[in-house]
């Protein structure tokens, strides 16, 4: 019999379900070295995974905020930015690590998307995520505004 601490769950154990909180919701995230942090508050439970050539390879889960319900803690020098085709989205990572915790996204430059998989104490499961066709973005973009 393995020893088993308290705070050890077994992964094929299902964990218990978290109730979803009520809107609005105020989180904080960032990179993983912690150079970078945010807080951001979410107003719905609406997520978007796009198919484009970034995304998928970075994964990013998008919860989109306006600026307002976005603010950026500590780590503006500890960014970087990525851009590419249209220049438009300014895809920031933190320098150190490498995490890409949250941008400025091309759909709205006037807001941030933030990764959800870079918030602390959230469960993705409480979002509706919906598949955004960035492979086609001209065609597709009125579905995420
Ligand atoms: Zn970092």
């Amino acid at each position: 019999m393995a020893l088993r601490l308290p705070h050890m769950v077994p992964s094929d154990v299902p964990r218990e379900a978290v109730p979803r909180p009520p809107l609005p919701l105020t989180v904080e995230g960032g990179c993983h070295c912690g150079a970078v942090r945010f807080r951001a508050t979410f107003r719905t439970y609406d997520a978007s995974d796009c198919n484009c050539s970034m995304c998928t390879k970075k994964a990013i889960v998008h919860l989109i905020v306006p600026k307002e319900d976005f603010t950026l803690l500590r780590g503006k020098d500890a960014l970087s930015t990525y851009r590419f085709n249209t220049m438009t989205a300014a895809h920031h990572f933190c320098k150190t690590c490498g995490i890409h915790a949250f941008y400025v996204p091309r759909s709205h430059p006037d807001g941030f998307s933030v990764n959800g998989r870079s918030v602390e104490g959230i469960e993705l499961s409480w979002f509706t995520v919906r598949a955004f066709d960035g492979q086609n973005w001209e065609a597709s973009v009125h579905t995420l505004r």
